[in-house]
């Protein structure tokens, strides 16, 4: 038993005094490639993080929930007047997907549920995806709910979009749900097909060295929307549904204003790197996967504008230092950085990236292996 199963178990035990019926896990995530184009029906390539989230829970016969955090230390409970969309708390993520179920017709028994999570809050690796598809697989389980996953992940979705009140796209919830181990999951944005393409890094000598530079910054959710208002008024000019539909970028960039033009180049090439990174992968050439994460890095830094001095230097000391290539990942304006490395190199690079962030007074980053794991499931 894992030590985190080991520790949602003890914990049930001490609230409830009985044992949990199930132990459910779900991942944090990590997009490979494919940066903002979720949001231009494009292309995403999200892995599962051997990080997750485990929820130990059983039925209550008086139809509440219960709900504890044992990182949080804190315990919340719940009757069904009390499933209102909007309410605040981390409990919202439970409560939300008890409330998407509903509102999707399910019937869900009350129940006791205990989370904890090795899935950093707040770092752009997903604890709260990974918490509702955990909390979305105990809940049809308990109740014998049949709801095929892209279904599940898209419940999630509905809970933190519609509950908690958090304007996300589907890329969280589906790799932490349809996600499996030693492969990525491209997924389409628009109609939401997806495919397992095998990334299993260990086998071909290599490892995923995610660098959390621990750099958030405050105007993200500022900037974010001004990307995307860029994006739709570019649309709106080119006369296209979606960025995704630009087939001439040339074309495209004489139509628009230098700025919007540059945010469209980017999301155009991005959207191709992620279909040549698909075609790497499937061929196994990873050096080539190394080449697409630094032009995608380049991009979001040149013409996208969403990188920031911490995660630039730890592309460029990445490589630098032996990697096959780095990128930032998630929303941007710092977060993870993602670098492709011989396995006999990790130490060097991460050592040569902590050295330049010492050396830039940027504080010490966060370094561990994002071996592709995976995604939700049923442990005991
Ligand atoms: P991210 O998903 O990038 O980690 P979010 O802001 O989307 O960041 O989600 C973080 C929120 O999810 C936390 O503020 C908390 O409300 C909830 N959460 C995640 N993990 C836990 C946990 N282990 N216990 C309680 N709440 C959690
Ligand atoms: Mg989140």
């Amino acid at each position: 038993m894992s030590v985190l199963t080991q520790q949602a178990t003890d914990a049930f035990r001490a609230l409830t005094g009985n044992d949990p019926e199930g132990i459910w896990a779900a991942p944090g995530r990590i997009n490979l490639i494919g940066e903002h184009t979720d949001y231009n029906d494009g292309f995403v390539l999200p892995f599962a993080l051997p990080q997750a989230a485990y929820v130990a829970a059983a039925p209550r016969t008086d139809g509440r929930w219960r709900f504890r955090s044992v990182d949080l230390d804190e315990t919340v409970e719940l009757g069904p007047d009390d499933l209102v969309p909007g309410s605040p708390g981390w409990q919202s993520y439970l409560a939300g997907v008890v409330w998407a179920l509903q509102q999707a017709g399910h019937t869900v028994a009350g129940a006791d549920v205990v989370l904890t999570s090795d899935v950093p809050l707040g770092a752009g690796l997903s604890s709260s995806a990974a918490i509702e598809c955990a909390a979305l697989a105990a809940f049809a389980d308990l109740n014998g709910l049949d709801i095929e996953p892209l279904e599940r992940a898209k419940l999630a979705r509905t809970a933190e979009n519609a509950y908690v009140g958090a304007p996300t796209g589907l890329l969280d919830q589906a790799a932490s749900t349809l996600c499996i181990e030693d492969h990525a999951l491209f997924l389409d944005c628009r109609d939401f097909a997806s495919r397992q393409v095998p990334l299993a890094v260990t086998g071909a000598g290599l490892e995923i060295l995610v660098v959390d530079t621990r750099t958030r910054h405050s105007h993200v959710d500022g900037e974010y929307a001004a990307r995307r208002a860029s994006c739709e008024e570019a649309s709106r000019i080119l006369g296209v549904p979606a960025l995704r539909d630009v087939t001439d970028l040339d074309a495209a960039l004489a139509r628009l204003p230098e700025l919007i033009g540059r945010r469209v180049r980017h999301i155009v090439t991005e959207n191709a790197r992620v279909l040549e990174a698909v075609a790497a992968l499937d061929a196994g050439d990873y050096p080539r996967l190394g080449e697409l994460m630094t032009a995608s890095h380049a991009s979001m830094r040149d013409d996208y504008e969403i990188t920031e001095t911490s995660v630039d230097l730890a592309v460029v000391t990445a490589c630098a230092a032996g990697a096959l290539g780095a990128r930032m990942t998630g929303g941007g304006f710092g977060g993870c950085v993602l670098a492709l490395v011989r396995a006999e190199q990790v130490e060097q690079v991460a050592a040569a990236v902590t050295a330049a962030f010492a050396e830039a007074s940027l504080g010490q980053p966060v370094t561990f292996l994002g071996r592709p794991s995976a995604g939700a499931r049923r442990l005991h």
